[in-house]
């Protein structure tokens, strides 16, 4: 077969930092941008013509953190936000039933919303579910309840109430997790590369497995990657370096955590928070942290970690300290979030080399003198999420959503760092733009053929129906196209 070139024309196009009013096509050879077409240029009759009807076009937008597999679980459950009753809970069980064939997962569910203001009983769930398990979980995810066949398959729940908490809790949900089919492990990633072409992005930075079952299904995610329409970057989230090494990962970590969350008070701070009178815990030592890195460096893994407070920070950011320089800043080693940074710990990072991996949204949904964070910390809300002053000290910035946490959508990403509470850590459309293309591939390794409209480059482009370098309404923002390697993989109708 004869392979046609692909002309997109009639928009504008994102190349060196701004809309060029003189680029008036760009011309694709398989997964190749292969010229850029100015206004002289001749057209072929040869060519494919791609009318984009005055679209903007940026390079393919990356999300550097998400948990692909996690939300993919919950968008493919059975949403109960909806219910107002038993009945319809039941109702929706029963439907969704249909099509879903082995485990049953049910999520969302309020029971403050429901009019007999409780959770349905096991034998309830069994009239509309009986052979198949099922678990239905609370919105807020602290709690869960079983169907009798889920109940006799799960071994170790302590509690003998129907309602299960905290452990039991967990050890319900892992055991779902870890009975996926792989039809259903495959089908949770495609769930997810679809709420990423959705939200604009052609790449997407995964966290696999915990800290406990690192490698649960990395390999057959591998094994697949060509079958989703988006590139998936995957992290083991492991401490084990053998295992990582076997699954031929090129990096360890992701949210394998230094230290909690601001909202449960255990991201480790070295001052006391303003409402509870802790600060917060680390979870492993320094040295365990100095080794574990030393170890990945030997390998040659890019180490990331999750790291929230100032104390949390301070620990990852000196066992990337103890090693040379120059390897951290060749492997770059990534501090996930990188929420609470006084002047001198920015100094720290700096003297470092490592990256910043950081979620704009966590500003723009709990940001500000009356949001969450001020309400734990107090004035130290305004040394969080320090984008530009960050970028000012040469400290290099990703961005991401930490999908399920935020949402996965480019126009609230750009607009959370272009908007930041703190007008001093504002920064210009430019480079946010600049961070979700350019500075994401860096992460990745893959800057000199991935992150930029220019000749040669893979042809992954995000085709957005706004112009981010003028003020916009992130929520009114429309993805038109996703381009992915040179083919159109996402059309919104
Ligand atoms: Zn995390
Ligand atoms: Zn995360």
């Amino acid at each position: 077969m004869v392979n046609k070139l692909k002309y997109l024309y009639n928009a504008h196009f994102y190349n060196n930092a701004k809309f060029n009013p003189n680029l008036t096509g760009l011309l694709i050879d398989r997964d190749r941008i292969v010229k850029l077409c100015f206004k002289q240029d001749k057209i072929s009759p040869d060519w494919e013509m791609i009318n984009l009807d005055g679209a903007y076009v940026y390079p393919g937008f990356i999300d550097s953190h998400t948990h692909s597999f996690s939300g993919g679980i919950y968008l493919s459950g059975i949403d109960l936000s909806e219910c107002n009753s038993i009945a319809e809970v039941l109702e929706y069980i029963s439907n969704a039933l249909k099509d879903k064939q082995q485990c049953i997962f049910a999520w969302r569910f309020d029971e403050e919303k429901i009019a007999e203001k409780r959770f349905p009983t096991m034998k309830e769930l069994d009239s509309v579910c009986p052979d198949r398990p099922l678990l239905l979980r609370r919105i807020d995810g602290h709690s869960c309840i079983l169907n009798s066949r889920a109940r006799a398959m799960i071994s170790g729940i302590k509690s003998s109430a129907e309602l299960l908490f905290a452990e039991d809790n967990d050890l319900a949900v892992n055991w779902l997790q870890d009975n996926l089919s792989e039809e259903e492990i495959i089908e949770a990633y495609k769930i997810a590369a679809n709420t990423a072409l959705k939200g604009g992005f052609t790449t997407v930075h995964t966290m696999i497995g915990d800290a406990q079952m690192s490698n649960q299904h990395f390999k057959l995610i591998c094994d697949h990657l060509n079958d989703f329409p988006i590139s998936f970057e995957l992290y083991p989230q492991s401490f084990n370096i053998k295992d990582a090494l076997e699954l031929g990962a090129k990096r360890i970590g992701g949210c394998i955590l230094a230290d909690g969350s601001i909202g449960s008070h255990t991201a480790a701070m070295t001052i006391p928070y303003r409402d509870k009178d802790t600060k917060g815990i680390l979870y492993h030592n320094d040295d365990f942290w100095r080794n574990f890195v030393s170890q990945a460096h030997k390998n040659h893994l890019q180490v990331a970690v999750h790291c929230i407070g100032d104390a949390a920070i301070h620990q990852i950011n000196s066992a990337f300290a103890t090693q040379d320089k120059e390897e951290v800043k060749e492997l770059r080693d990534e501090l996930i979030h990188c929420e609470v940074t006084p002047d001198s710990l920015i100094q720290e990072i700096a003297a470092s080399g490592a990256v910043a991996v950081m979620q704009p949204a966590f500003d723009l949904l709990w940001g500000g003198n009356s949001g969450l964070y001020s309400e734990r910390l107090g004035e130290r809300y305004k040394i969080m999420n320090r984008f530009r002053t960050l970028s000012q000290n040469n400290i290099t910035v990703c961005g991401s959503s930490d999908w399920y946490v935020t949402e996965m959508n480019i126009a609230m990403s750009l607009y959370a760092l272009i908007h930041h509470h703190n007008p001093e850590e504002r920064i210009t459309p430019k480079e946010a733009i600049k961070i979700y293309t350019e500075n994401n591939s860096w992460l990745n390794h893959t800057e000199e053929s991935l992150g930029l409209i220019e000749e040669g480059y893979i042809a992954d482009l995000s085709v957005m129906d706004t112009d981010f370098t003028n003020s916009f309404d992130w929520d009114k923002v429309q993805t038109l196209f996703i381009m992915k390697k040179g083919n159109i993989v996402y059309e919104s109708h």
